[in-house]
């Protein structure tokens, strides 16, 4: 099937017709080029990292040294210090396995609050996300649909998946859902939002096994966390095509709208005028502004990936 770019309300390419085959066909030509070569080079980081902490183990390193590693992210801190003081306490396999302990522990505080603070979705509780999350796990071939749960999080327009042995799992934050029951009854908005968090899952980003290793590599602080985020920001791109094959591209630019301008304001929004802006020859240094701005983040800026979302032929988007 040929994915127009903008498909119209009434005609073709309705998700229903979507076919599995095709989707995932779509999804493989479409995921971004350099997100498995990053995630290769980060394993070879991560393997790297293991010979260090090992190579280091008799030293015990200081508590500010600890510290120093993985900084800027508190997770990862904690599990950085948690695994370089195990790993030098102990030589040997025991270091590692109370490190991965530790670590299934952070995931199933995540996957607690959901049990602890959310509605899940079900066939009476949210029945349309329910059978359109049914849909998508069909379209990919999932063996196991992911839990999905509604939680309000005092404004934050967000979602994201995660995972437990067993089972993935996508909060979308109530003001997500929202959008669907509020003024607007904007559903297509909120299952092209479900359908990014439906391609981490359908692409293993959230799996222990896919984490490990850039979470190993950050013990190279400049170079490990340069790396990771460059694979953070290839991933996204990677679940927005996702969303596009699975979606047919319904809501994509409203979906980008609504994550600048907030789920009442974005109904509002010009969203050519913001297209021709983004395209807009800035100034050398505003160019470089926002350039530094995406250099740090874990998502793409706003502009490069709506320019990648509304690009014809769908290729990779811009990670610098
Ligand atoms: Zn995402």
């Amino acid at each position: 099937m040929d994915f127009e770019h903008e498909t119209p309300e009434t005609e073709i390419a309705f998700p229903e017709e979507l076919q599995p085959e095709e989707v995932q066909a779509e999804i493989r030509r479409t995921r971004h080029r350099k997100e498995l070569r990053l995630y290769r080079l980060l394993i070879v980081l991560g393997v790297l990292a293991i010979f260090y902490v090992f190579w280091r183990a008799g030293e015990r390193p200081s508590l500010e040294e600890l510290q120093s590693y993985g900084y800027g992210d508190p997770t990862t801190v904690t599990m950085l210090s948690t695994i370089a003081l195990i790993a030098s306490l102990f030589t040997g396999i025991g270091g590692i396995v109370i490190f991965l302990i530790s670590l299934l522990f952070q995931y199933y505080a995540y996957y607690g609050g959901q049990l602890a603070y959310s509605i899940r979705v079900s066939e009476k509780n949210f029945p349309e996300i329910y059978h359109k999350a049914q849909e998508y796990t069909r379209l990919l071939g999932l063996k196991k649909m992911p839990e999905i749960y509604v939680r309000q999080m005092n404004g934050q327009v967000n979602a994201y998946t995660s995972w437990v042995p067993g089972k993935t799992f996508i909060q979308l934050n109530a003001e997500i859902v929202d959008l669907a029951y509020m003024e607007n009854k904007d559903f297509d908005t909120v299952f092209f939002v479900m359908a990014h968090e439906f391609g981490h899952v359908h692409l293993h980003h959230v799996q222990l096994a896919y984490t490990l290793w850039p979470m190993l590599a950050m013990f190279f602080p400049a170079v490990g966390q340069l790396f990771y985020l460059g694979l953070q920001r290839a991933r996204e791109y990677s679940a927005d095509r996702v969303a596009q094959a699975l979606t047919a591209g319904k809501a994509e630019l409203e979906t980008m709208m609504m994550l600048s301008a907030g789920r009442h304001a974005y109904k509002h929004v010009d969203a050519e005028d913001y297209v021709e802006r983004i395209n807009e020859n800035n100034r050398a240094l505003e160019r470089f502004a926002r350039w530094c701005i995406n250099f740090g983040s874990t998502h793409p800026i706003h502009p490069y990936r709506v320019r990648a979302i509304l690009d014809p032929e769908k290729r990779s988007g811009r990670l610098l």
